[in-house]
């Protein structure tokens, strides 16, 4: 998912007025009785996911319910800050983001309203929805240390910190900074090791990395593939895309030379969804966050993009061929409270 600040706007829709509607009512079109109606049979949603399969999913929705979706795709942060400048005029009932570290972002700028949803208590386990109920995580995507058999053996790799060892001295590829996947991994090593243990292993494993730093997860892939090193650290998703043929059959072949190791415990992350604060219809955006919490749409919107459902490891099958991982149960919500320390101490430790 690409993660700079460039408005990509696949859809661009706008919901009609209220005034707009009222005066077409004025004009005798259509009755005040049926505008109602129309706010109430509609949502926006704003997503930050951009999968042709979620609009499938949209469409069931629509069938199943009656309620239109107006969907605008565009990159999460730059819908934060539309969603923030919009404020009460905005037309999204819907947020979706990809990262706990952007949900949590959204929700410390109050652009997030509490859902009251039984359905979702007991839906979604707790470490993977904010405790006030203004997000849940609708898919979970793991990052994984990715390696060249060629130049180190997957035996050596069996967590995050081997990442650390001197013999993998040149041979550590990674993303930048600025990369939101690699804040949220080294915020779950602050929660799980905390910050003097991870300062040495930002230290150490800063110190194996062969420049450059890459500005996303697939050209990492294909110089993990080609040797130019031999570990790095990539969402499994991007790796089951080259390898699924999605890049065509150079990159599915370059995909086939690597090998994944779940670090144990492994790093989840999700993409999750909440109500907006000024929601038009709050109950239509609900629906359609329960609808995709269900295992239908649970399973649709993670097959869409190969990650895993909620629970257990679903069933796709390029996934299902990298084998089984074990989750680190942290918070997405504590993820998230973490990143800013997780970003300041990967710039005092010479990640780029
Ligand atoms: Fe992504």
């Amino acid at each position: 998912m690409p993660e700079a600040i460039t408005p990509l706007i696949r859809a661009p829709w706008r919901r009609r007025s209220r005034a707009g509607a009222w005066a077409l009512a004025a004009l005798g079109l259509i009755s005040t009785g049926v505008q109602a109606r129309a706010e109430d049979t509609s949502i926006g949603v704003y997503s930050g996911r951009h999968y042709n399969s979620d609009q499938k999913l949209y469409q069931q929705f629509t069938t199943q319910t009656g309620i239109q979706v107006k969907l605008l795709e565009a990159k999460d942060d730059s819908l934060i800050e539309r969603l923030r400048q919009e404020g009460k005029n905005t037309p999204a009932d819907v947020l979706v983001l990809v990262d706990a570290a952007r949900l949590e972002r959204a929700t410390s700028l109050d652009l997030l309203q509490p859902a009251r949803s039984a359905t979702l208590l007991r839906t979604i386990p707790p470490n993977l929805r904010d405790s006030k109920g203004r997000w849940v995580a609708l898919t979970r995507r793991v990052r994984v240390v990715l390696v060249n058999p060629a130049l180190v053996k997957a035996t050596s790799i069996r967590t995050y910190g081997d990442l650390a060892n001197p013999a993998l001295k040149g041979k550590v590829c990674l993303r930048d900074r600025k990369s939101v996947y690699n804040q949220s991994l080294v915020a779950s090593q602050l929660l799980l090791r905390g910050e003097a243990q991870t300062q040495s292993w930002l230290k150490a494993m800063t110190s194996n990395v062969t420049q450059p730093y890459f500005s996303s997860d697939i050209p990492l892939i294909r110089a993990l593939a080609k040797g130019q090193c031999g570990v790095g650290l990539v969402n499994t998703y991007y790796l089951a895309r080259l390898l699924n043929g999605e890049a065509g059959p150079a990159d599915r072949a370059l995909a086939r030379k690597l090998q994944v190791v779940f670090p144990k415990p492994a790093h989840v992350n999700i993409s999750g969804a909440g109500i907006t604060r000024y929601a038009k219809n709050p109950q239509g955006a609900l629906k359609l966050i329960e609808f995709l919490a269900s295992p239908v749409g649970g399973k649709g919107y993670a097959e869409a993009n190969h990650e895993y459902p909620l629970k257990g490891f679903g069933d796709d099958p390029i996934l299902k061929g990298m084998g089984r991982f074990q989750a680190d149960g942290l918070s997405a919500e504590q993820l998230g409270s973490r990143n800013r320390d997780a970003v300041k101490l990967m710039e005092a430790n010479g990640w780029l």
